[in-house]
């Protein structure tokens, strides 16, 4: 929970507590009306005023922020705490209407049935009780002692009413507790099954040799970007083609030739920026798209990724490939341009690399402007 949800619901619990000050304070004025209050309004008035303004400075000691690690549940305590002094301050200058305001002690105990604790509730019904026992006897002791059974008989019914409570809030704490379990159950596993889905997700976008996207994910995301291009910009189109790969295969091996496309993809992928999407498109055939690009800076990244090639060294020991070469076939993707279109020229592109002696990076860019 964030601090300013936290705040809010303090917020929240001490105008619930404010609110229910307000309306004993009323009940208090109708029995000081009716002559059941057995001291001036005044002392009526300020009695609640004190409590109220004891709750409202708790209440601004702990919405302010400065404790809000101890909110819960000491808070509760402190509040209910608070409101049973009050009340057992009330009861005590009320007569024989005593019994009507005993009702609103199990209420101040219903106030912390989801934020006490067992034992601090348990420990609150006991102090409640406690105190109601203790008024009397008090009385009793001062020689105030007016109905014997009648105050037995309030003993004994807030006496079943509070056990009744604190064995209520048991149930509703234990039931709240096994709900949390399977919530933090319910969580885990969601976040099992998201982590497993994006797994699931980069196994079927990722090319398993190299590690780049494979061409069904490089289609979607190439399809992806020319449906969001502006008008007017240009996105770079590159087919990639290992040079005599297959003599690679034959001399070294099939493993040597997969240590190649290995060395290619990372080599090539150090030449890019993160913008730039680079997948495999078939066996030795690599495809690059380069957002927002022109034909000069396509060609310079492509002749780039060339030169690094022509450079590098499959990592296996004992493996020396000479001359590794590559052919590259360009081309510049326009606002609603065909991709199939453009993929068709690169290639048309790269066919003209082979044919004039491999080993260059060749455009096919008149056709675009159509
Ligand atoms: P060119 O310069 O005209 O492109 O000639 P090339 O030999 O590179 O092209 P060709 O199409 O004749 O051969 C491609 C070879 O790539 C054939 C195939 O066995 C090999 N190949 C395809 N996929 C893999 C792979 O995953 N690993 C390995 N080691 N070889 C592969
Ligand atoms: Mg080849
Ligand atoms: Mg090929």
């Amino acid at each position: 929970m964030t601090e300013t949800a936290l705040q809010q619901l303090l917020l929240k619990r001490f105008l619930l507590a404010a609110g229910t000050y307000l309306l004993v304070l009323g009940l208090g004025w109708t029995a000081f009306i009716s002559g059941h209050f057995q001291a001036p309004a005044g002392v009526l008035l300020t009695g609640a005023g004190l409590a109220l303004l004891c709750q409202l400075l708790l209440g601004w000691v702990f919405v302010s922020g400065r404790n809000l690690r101890f909110a819960d549940p000491s808070l509760s305590e402190f509040q209910v705490l608070l409101a049973l002094a009050w009340q057992t301050w009330l009861l005590s200058h009320l007569d024989q209407a005593r019994g009507t305001f005993l009702v609103v002690y199990p209420l101040i105990l219903m106030f912390g049935l989801f934020h006490l604790s067992g034992p601090v509730f348990l420990r609150c019904a006991v102090l409640i009780f406690a105190s109601f026992v203790g008024l009397c006897v008090w009385e009793a002791y001062k020689g105030e002692w007016l109905d014997g059974p009648l105050v037995a008989l309030q003993a004994t019914t807030l006496l079943v009413v509070l056990c009744w409570l604190c064995l209520y809030a048991r149930y509703v704490q234990g039931s709240r507790q096994r709900m949390r379990k399977q919530r933090y159950a319910l969580q885990t596993h969601q976040d099992t099954l998201r982590a497993m889905m994006s797994q699931l997700e980069e196994l079927v976008a990722t090319d398993e040799l190299t590690g780049l996207f494979n061409r069904r994910h490089f289609l979607n995301l190439a399809g992806q970007a020319v449906d969001v291009m502006h008008s007017g910009s240009r996105h770079g189109l590159a087919l990639i083609d290992l040079d005599h790969f297959k003599r690679i295969n034959d001399v070294y091996g099939h493993a040597a030739g997969d240590q190649v496309l290995q060395t290619f993809a990372r080599v090539a992928s150090s030449c890019l920026r993160n913008t730039d999407v680079l997948a495999r498109y078939g066996g030795e055939e690599f495809v690059l798209l380069m957002p927002d690009c022109t034909e000069a800076q396509l060609a310079a990244c492509c002749e780039r990724v060339r030169h690094a090639f022509s450079l590098s060294q499959p990592p296996a020991v004992g493996l020396r490939v000479d001359a590794l070469s590559l052919s590259v076939g360009m081309t510049l993707l326009g606002a609603g341009d065909d991709l199939d279109d453009a993929l068709h020229r690169a290639d048309q592109a790269l066919y003209c690399a082979k044919r004039s002696g491999r080993n260059r990076c060749l455009g096919a860019w008149e056709t675009i402007d159509a």
